[in-house]
């Protein structure tokens, strides 16, 4: 049996992670389910899936599990506190980890499964935009493994020749082409986009997933930070990486190579493709997602995004050739500014404008050691909201 652990197992990937593991119940054993504060949510996780450790890091949450388990006939152990997260990833009884937390709070518990040697199922793409060489790495060390959860980066993964490692060049891939849907917002005008609510902007068209990516999706800062993820998983550099906007999100991202060739990896929007595909890599798992039907789709469009709409994907490419910690800065500030933006604090189109004005003013230093990173995460993550306070005055 293959031990799991499911960082951020409450969330839209940790419960689609799930879905697909029950339906595999002599294959994989869950150990270890996380959470920040959803008691409820987890405790009916661990019902089902009679894990032998639970991890709330907020202790009020963490109280009131601990209430309803001493009820219980559970074998699981309540643990609480993030330092706890980053011990669930390197237990010996866990072989894979699935790294589901959102933001740069799943740095450190993704790092300590790297060190173990764990094969990474990595949905968490804050960690590699904040301190891609780090973890990579850690990764190679530790003979850890790393495979990609976000849909765009499994796809290429797919897509691309096994030894891709030794340079895209050199195994005769030319460029990416990264899919992108455009979000809710890609048909607004930039005056309709001033009033748009953390609701019009959570509703995505095609995919269903946790609130901040969602943000992130209609600001388009998502695709920017998976071009930068895609820089760092498949060891290439912006100008090799395109953005190509793909409403229907059914092509979930293409490899070009010298001879012509195009490879695409195709199916319906659910990311239990591909984490099923991360699950039995190199093996293949029905992972419960409807065959895709290509006469109902029947048409595909591709078109270039519009750089002056969305601002974040520009300042992403920016900040990834400038390299350093410029990353880790636009990706604090960006959280920062998402957070206050789904609190009704920041109107939309301001957070572009949070995470420049952030990038300017905070000093980018080398990024090959962990302070550094935590050092500029914690200096942006000030410096953001001392800009918001400043817009709000
Ligand atoms: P959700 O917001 O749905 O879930 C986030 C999970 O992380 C929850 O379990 C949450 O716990 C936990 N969490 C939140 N903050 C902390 C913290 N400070 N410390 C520890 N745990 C925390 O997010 P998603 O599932 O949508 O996204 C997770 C990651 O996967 C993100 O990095 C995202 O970019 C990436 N991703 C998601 C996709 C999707 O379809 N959803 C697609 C591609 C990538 P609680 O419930 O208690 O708050
Ligand atoms: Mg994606």
């Amino acid at each position: 049996m293959i031990g799991i652990a499911i960082l951020g197992a409450t969330g839209s990937i940790g419960v689609s992670t799930l879905d697909v593991l029950s339906r595999y119940p002599d294959e994989y054993r869950v150990v270890a389910l996380t959470a920040y504060r959803d008691a409820r949510r987890l405790f009916e996780q661990c019902v089902q899936h009679r894990p032998d450790y639970a991890v709330l890091v907020n202790e009020e949450a963490a109280t009131e599990f601990a209430r309803w388990l001493e009820d219980s006939d559970l074998p699981t152990e309540l643990l609480t506190g993030a330092q706890n997260l980053e011990k669930v990833a390197a237990l010996a009884s866990v072989d894979y980890v699935m790294a589901a937390i959102v933001g740069a709070a799943g740095l450190l518990p993704t790092l300590s499964a790297a060190r173990a040697g764990k094969r990474i199922l990595l949905a968490n793409k804050e960690s590699l935009v904040m301190s891609g060489k780090i973890l990579l790495d850690e990764v190679r060390a530790n003979d850890a493994e790393l495979l990609p959860i976000d849909s765009e980066h499994n796809a290429i993964f797919q897509c691309l020749p096994s030894n891709f490692n030794k340079g895209l060049e050199q195994t005769g891939v030319t460029n990416i082409l990264l899919t992108a849907s455009g979000g809710p917002f890609r048909k607004l005008s930039l005056d309709q986009l001033q009033n748009v609510t953390p609701e019009q902007a959570c509703a995505h068209p095609t995919w269903d997933m946790g609130r901040k990516i969602s943000v992130d999706s209609a600001t388009m800062m998502n695709k920017g930070l998976e071009v930068i993820e895609a820089c760092w998983l498949f060891n290439t550099t912006t100008d090799k990486v395109q953005v190509v906007l793909h409403p229907q999100s059914v092509v979930h991202s293409m490899v070009q190579y010298a001879d012509g060739s195009v490879l695409a990896q195709l199916g319906n929007p659910d990311m239990r493709t591909p984490i099923a595909h991360a699950l039995a890599w190199p093996q293949r798992i029905d992972s419960g997602v409807k065959p895709l039907d290509i006469f109902t789709v029947a048409r595909l469009d591709f078109e270039e995004p519009d750089i002056e709409r969305f601002r974040c994907l520009g300042l992403a490419y920016q900040a990834m050739q400038r390299g350093g910690t410029a990353p880790t800065i636009l990706n604090a500030a960006n959280e920062v500014a998402v957070d206050s933006f789904l609190h009704n604090e920041l109107s939309f189109v301001k957070i572009a404008e949070v995470i420049e004005a952030c990038l300017d003013a905070v000093d980018i230093r080398d990024a090959d050691e962990l302070d550094s990173i935590l050092d500029a995460d914690r200096k942006a993550r000030e410096k953001a909201m001392q800009i918001i306070t400043a817009m709000n005055h």
